[in-house]
């Protein structure tokens, strides 16, 4: 991810970086971006236009009156005219903001005028939840769109939970297979400690790349009827709880068995090698 000096870009192509980022807003004079696409091409090495709205260049925001969006994509398209004009295609192309909607509106204009890759992302989007909700928000709707090819998470967190959010935006739309947890939001009739419960068992499933629903139900109640389409569960009944598959109750327990027998059999589709509890 290059700044301000087009010669580092060309000595991380050489060094052998898989792909260079480069800022249409700072990285410099015309010649200095041809120089850069010249050395790429040679070592076959992709280059990412990203265009990020906090540092446009002045020239693009007056043009557009304050408009970020078309702003980014002017700045954008002016980077990969630059390019082109040594005969490098090999572009992928990032438009950002930590604005949700001029994030939105830039992918969407940029999209009907190029066909290279897009990468998205909600740029600075800010502390752990509000950063999720935004990238969700963000991320999701242009992917809902069929806009966009690779996706990142920048949260002011561990990068780790930058990770974790990526994947789950894409496993909330279908473009990811994974554990999906159904729990309740809990109400009077709650008979065992649910938000732990998932908490728990997200910890213990996020790694898993197979589809599988699991139901988290404070109540007998509504729990079954709401879980009908998890392939596990567990639900709180007076003084314990049940697990259940397919809707159908398999045992009760008390509440630290049901959720040991749950566990266990979640272990079992991490590692598929041993047997399943029946
Ligand atoms: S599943 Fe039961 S405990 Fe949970 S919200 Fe519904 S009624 Fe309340």
């Amino acid at each position: 991810d290059i700044h301000f000096d087009y010669k580092i870009a060309i000595e991380s192509i050489k060094a052998g970086v898989d792909k260079v980022r480069i800022n249409p807003g700072n990285i410099g004079a015309k010649w200095k971006v041809r120089e850069i696409a010249k050395v790429a091409k040679d070592y076959n090495v992709p280059i990412r236009v990203g265009a990020n709205s906090g540092s446009l260049k002045k020239e693009y925001l007056s043009k557009y009156d304050g408009d970020f969006a078309n702003a980014l994509v002017e700045s954008a398209l002016d980077e990969i005219r630059i390019l082109e004009s040594v005969g490098f295609e090999d572009i992928v192309v990032a438009l950002k903001s930590s604005d949700v909607l001029t994030t939105i509106r830039a992918n969407q204009l940029i999209s009907q005028k190029v066909d290279y890759p897009l990468h998205l992302g909600i740029t600075e989007a800010g502390p752990s939840l509000f950063g999720t909700i935004k990238s969700s928000l963000g991320i999701g709707y242009l992917l809902l769109q069929g806009i966009g090819n690779t996706i990142r998470v920048s949260l002011s967190d561990e990068p780790e939970r930058e990770v974790i959010v990526g994947r789950l935006i894409l496993r909330s739309i279908g473009l990811e297979e994974g554990v999906e947890i159904v729990s309740c939001p809990t109400c009077s009739r709650t008979e065992i400690d649910v938000i732990e419960v998932a908490k728990l068992v997200f910890e213990r499933t996020i790694h898993i790349k197979k589809k599988l629903k699991i139901a988290v139900m404070g109540c007998i109640v509504n729990g079954i009827g709401e879980s009908e389409n998890a392939d596990i569960g567990i639900a709180g009944v007076r003084n314990g709880a049940v697990l259940f598959k397919d809707g159908k109750i398999i045992g009760t327990f008390s509440e630290e068995e049901a959720l040991n027998e749950l566990l266990k059999y979640i272990e079992t589709i991490s590692h598929p090698e041993v047997e399943r509890p029946s």
